[in-house]
């Protein structure tokens, strides 16, 4: 049997022009991208996953994708930091929204798992908007299915590996635990750490686990060229996984948040922190645990977060240009016998 060819591409997805159509007007979607679940040709799928029943100390993030979505209106196709066209490159649609089940974790997570292994089955990466920070958790178990163990690039100002919260095992702050427990991660990098701690163990207990720690403290001086140096240790042509919490910025960028940490990342740094990942192959990223709610005048931290995920995008665009993989997967397209839902 001769080895199959990827299909001709059929479809070519845009943006809505914005000189044909204005950015304040019509529904809003990622970027002002189609709202489209047929994935035939398509690179990435952004999705939201509307959940916050997981967060410990103020919901919110519920309503964090229609925000992001909102405030995504002025995203523009040229990103002169990475120096692309990432929807001339990839074809990118706004999938839609998980449909959570609120007030169950255990429900809502297979969902959102048979979700992204739809998209993973035809070779579409997912670029998440949550919602908390659980649903990393089965994002992970998706992404293992597909690709095995990743690596995982985590900017949090939290370490988001506690074991339980009043006996809880499944919150925003335990999935990276339950995540290690499941065998789903090969290296671990976790980057912004910062704030009151429980307890100094939290530090061994990384330490134990072969997680590298980057605190905030370490980042001061050259963010990007620190997270630079800390990813050489991450082997750039295997498969990685990017899960930034928004509260690893400081809240006077981003108070929108329901954990807020003083003394943070500035919106330029967090830029510059996913520029970083330039050169890394990225099969999967999210943004989570934007809360609007609390959000400042301008909705700020929205605004960043839209952003934050077209930097994402950007980075799989340039690594596809340079000819890594594409961030669906290099292996020929799987059959699309599966129904999205
Ligand atoms: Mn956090
Ligand atoms: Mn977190």
């Amino acid at each position: 049997m001769l080895s199959e060819q990827p299909p001709p591409r059929r479809r070519r997805i845009q943006p809505l022009d914005a000189m044909v159509s204005p950015r304040f007007g019509q529904v809003a979607t990622f970027a002002r991208l189609p709202h489209d679940r047929d994935l035939t040709d398509i690179d990435v799928a952004f999705l939201g996953v509307p959940f916050d029943d997981a967060t410990t100390y103020r919901a919110g993030a519920r309503v964090g994708p229609s925000a992001i979505r909102e405030q995504s209106r002025l995203l523009r196709p040229y990103n002169m930091n990475v120096d692309v066209y990432p929807f001339d490159v990839l074809n990118v649609v706004d999938y839609g929204d998980v449909d959570v089940v609120p007030g169950s974790f255990i429900e809502t997570a297979k969902k959102v798992e048979a979700v992204v292994a739809t998209l993973l089955d035809h070779r579409v990466a997912p670029l998440v908007a949550g919602g908390d920070h659980s649903m990393a958790l089965p994002l992970l178990r998706a992404v293992h299915r597909t690709h095995g163990p990743v690596h995982l690039v985590h900017f949090d100002s939290h370490f988001d590996f506690w074991d339980q919260h009043w006996g809880q095992r499944y919150t925003h702050g335990t999935w990276l635990r339950r995540a290690y427990e499941e065998q789903l991660l090969g290296q671990v990098l976790q980057i912004g750490i910062r704030g009151p701690q429980f307890t100094r163990d939290d530090f061994q207990y990384a330490a134990d686990h072969g997680f590298r720690v980057v605190t905030l403290r370490e980042l001061e001086r050259d963010p990007e060229g620190t997270i630079r140096h800390a990813l050489d240790a991450v082997p750039s042509d295997e498969p990685t996984y990017l899960s930034f919490d928004i509260d690893v910025v400081d809240p006077a960028y981003a108070m929108g948040t329901g954990t807020p940490e003083v003394g943070g990342l500035t919106s330029r740094e967090a830029l510059g922190a996913i520029q970083a990942l330039v050169g890394h192959w990225l099969v999967g990223a999210e943004l989570v645990e934007v809360a609007p709610p609390y959000d400042g005048p301008g909705a700020i931290t929205s605004l960043l977060a839209a952003n934050l995920l077209y930097e994402m995008l950007s980075v799989m665009a340039k690594n596809t240009s340079q000819g890594l993989p594409p961030p669906g997967g290099p292996e020929p397209r799987r059959d699309f016998g599966r129904v999205p839902r």
